[in-house]
């Protein structure tokens, strides 16, 4: 909006006083939380901690529950079921809310900047200072366009509640136009070849409930032009659901195929018009323009401007992504926490380490170890690193205890050397963590559990980690639990991955996802909202208005 002023003032208060019993003023320090996704409403609603005030920054006032929006684009579930209100959660707990976006993170003042867009009237936007004592980024992260000309220009992205509300009217839309008298073939079908880029969870989604929304509803609803429709997904690598199991890539490619869902892979996507859309063909590299009727862009994602610029002042100019410790710390900032899609941590290499660990274990200092020190640090390798786990596993191996013993043969005491030859391997198996609603929660209630021993925890810095030095550390290291992933295939089909390569394809694993996901839900409200939406198209179909 340019319609109105700017505003500026400052908010210089960055901590409330309270007074304790005795009359004596105390200084609470001032927690501001930026964005309420996955991650930053998780670490609210686990937060429990008096002697802090919370500020919560995020544009967004509602809370969105991410893995039923493909589910919006067609009109099975409606958009404000899946939203939930942070008001409510703000009141309960006592936490401050502003609706607004941060455009700019000072470390060395500890401030940030902020600016606040009235959506509804052109008054305009507002900006303003807030100051911090330690900040939680948790702002997710956008799409990635690869700089591909055309894309923001042309295509519809699936992130937030607002996209998924567009592509619904967008399909519709198309199918209006279709409709109108007096079009030749060719531009019915133009207007009715919906795209889908890119191969992973959320594309293949997508595609699979435009696909049933096709087949199931439009039918109905357009039977004159519905011979005309065609969808394509186009992927650049060599399968679609490349993370997953290859049982399940192979079935989804099936059964796309199978649907008529046109699927390319290996193309690359160089190019979008608003009439046309150019993929490039790995190998051949030759290049193929097709008209299409709406295109939907998922292709992964990237960090945000805002991170960007805070990347470059602190050091981390070079990396793609914002680097935190295994603590959710932010490397080279004091007082910043990040965590969820945002953030990537930075995992510390057993081989960095060893001598290090070796050292802290030998107490008696005998340059080997016995079998109650090694009994010790077996205990804190398996805490501290976890692609020693990673490992085991893929070793078939019980623990490292064993996996030390095999190396170590008859002899009682282990030496330094047998020591890094055993563990010599471990650090093959390191990997990021994904940029999933699993991993972002996860790590927004584990960082409020942290904050919520905040005392107990500094008047007992020793902690569990004797052998990472200064006693500093005080916590535990975040570690990652996988719950399994799924990947809803259309058709009430739902592809699932289990811990402990367990693979289920089919019909049950559709009620499976239902139940996880009706459980997963914030709220009874959107819970309630969600089962009913389900019930609703069960009976009566789609909404096919928009
Ligand atoms: P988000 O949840 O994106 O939250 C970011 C928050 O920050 C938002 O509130 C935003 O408004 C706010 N914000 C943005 N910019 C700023 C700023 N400058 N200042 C302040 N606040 C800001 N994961 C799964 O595990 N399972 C699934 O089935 C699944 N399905 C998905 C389907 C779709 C269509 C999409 C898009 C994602 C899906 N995901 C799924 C991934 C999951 O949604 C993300 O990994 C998760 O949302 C990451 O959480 P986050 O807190 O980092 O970011
Ligand atoms: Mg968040
Ligand atoms: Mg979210
Ligand atoms: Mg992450
Ligand atoms: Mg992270």
């Amino acid at each position: 909006c340019s319609g109105g002023g700017l505003l500026m003032y400052s908010d210089s208060s960055p901590s409330k006083r309270t007074l304790t019993a005795d009359g004596q003023e105390i200084k609470k320090k001032k927690v501001v939380v930026l964005g309420s996704g996955w991650s930053g409403y998780s670490f609210l609603s686990h937060f429990n901690n008096p002697n802090y005030d919370v500020q919560v920054v995020s544009p967004r006032n509602f809370f969105l529950f991410t893995p039923l929006l493909p589910s919006v684009t067609n009109g099975t579930v409606e958009a404000r079921s899946i939203v939930e209100p942070i008001r409510g959660l703000m009141r309960k707990k006592g936490f401050e809310y502003t609706e607004a976006e941060c455009v700019k993170i000072d470390p060395s003042n500890k401030k940030i900047h902020c600016k606040s867009k009235d959506s509804t009237s052109l008054k305009g936007t507002t900006e303003f200072d807030m100051d911090y004592d330690i900040l939680v980024i948790a702002v997710g992260a956008k799409p990635n366009t690869f700089n591909t000309p055309g894309v923001e220009e042309h295509a519809h992205f699936l992130k937030e509640a607002d996209d998924a509300l567009k592509i619904r009217r967008s399909v519709i839309n198309c199918f209006e136009r279709a409709s109108l008298p007096d079009l030749t073939e060719e531009e019915r079908k133009k207007i009715l070849h919906f795209v889908v880029v890119g191969g992973g969870p959320t594309g293949v989604e997508f595609s699979a409930e435009l696909h049933d929304f096709l087949v199931e509803d439009v039918a109905k609803i357009y039977p004159k032009v519905q011979e005309f429709t065609r969808i394509t997904l186009l992927e650049a690598g060599d399968h679609i659901l490349n993370m997953f199991d290859k049982r399940i890539t192979a079935f989804a490619e099936e059964k796309f195929q199978r649907d008529g869902i046109d699927l390319k892979t290996k193309s690359m996507v160089v190019g979008v018009t608003a009439d046309e859309i150019s993929t490039k063909e790995r190998g051949s590299g030759e290049v193929v323009s097709e008209p299409y009727g709406m295109v939907v862009w998922s292709t992964g994602i990237g960090s945000r401007p805002v991170i960007k610029d805070f990347m470059q002042q602190i050091g981390q100019g070079q990396r793609r992504v914002l680097a935190t410790d295994e603590w959710l710390r932010v490397e080279g900032c004091d007082s910043v926490y990040a965590l969820g899609d945002t953030a990537t941590i930075n995992q510390r290499r057993v081989m960095e380490d060893i001598a290090a660990i070796f050292g802290k274990a030998d107490k008696g200092e005998t340059g080997t170890l016995n079998k109650k020190e090694f009994k010790s640090v077996v205990k804190d390798i398996c805490q501290r690193y976890p692609q020693v786990e990673l490992y085991l596993k893929k070793k078939k191996l019980r623990n490292i205890a064993n996996l030390l013993k095999s190396a170590n043969g008859d002899n009682t005491e282990l030496s330094i050397e047998t020591f890094k030859q055993a563990l010599s391997e471990v650090d093959t198996q390191m990997k990021n963590l994904p940029a999933t609603a699993q991993v972002a929660s996860q790590q927004g209630k584990y960082l409020a559990k942290c904050f919520n021993k905040m005392e107990k925890c500094e008047n007992k810095p020793e902690g569990p980690l004797r052998f990472r030095g200064e006693g500093r550390h005080r916590f535990q290291p975040f570690r990652y639990r996988h719950f399994g992933s799924f990947a809803p295939l259309g058709g009430e089909q739902t592809a699932a991955e289990l811990p402990g390569d367990w693979v289920s394809i089919g019909h049950s694993s559709q009620w499976l996802w239902y139940s996880v996901y009706a459980s997963k839900l914030v709220s009874w409200r959107t819970r309630s909202l969600v089962v009913s939406d389900w019930v609703r198209r069960f009976i009566f179909g789609r909404d096919s208005s928009s």
